[in-house]
């Protein structure tokens, strides 16, 4: 991104939607593309901070809700398998780590 007004490169990204030029400080609207991005990324990482707890892991039942909650049904199951990969690396047994990654596999 560059500032149209000044053209520097140092840009970053206000929490209204804006592009802000560190530079002259000049600011402008998103374009509708990178501000759907924008949105998406942070639908993601809403629903990930709010199943990274939810257990039993059932990547079919959690797909549903993250789905009922705005996500893709591809970025769902990148979330479920996010979350079964934590839980691996949280667990010392043999059988649960089994059963999480026939869930990081198949979900
Ligand atoms: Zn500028």
């Amino acid at each position: 991104m560059v500032c149209p007004k000044c053209g520097s490169r140092d840009v970053r990204i206000s929490p209204s939607g804006k592009y802000v030029c560190n530079s002259c400080g000049y600011s402008w609207q998103m374009p509708m593309a990178d501000l759907g991005w924008a949105r998406r990324i942070f639908n993601i990482e809403k629903l990930y901070e709010e199943f990274k707890d939810v257990r039993p892991i059932d990547c079919a039942r959690m797909k549903g809700e993250m789905v009922k909650r705005g996500a893709s049904e591809g970025d769902a199951a990148k979330i479920v398998r996010r979350i079964a990969r934590r839980a691996v690396r949280m667990t010392n047994d043999k059988n649960e780590r089994e059963a999480l990654t026939a869930i990081i596999d198949g979900c």
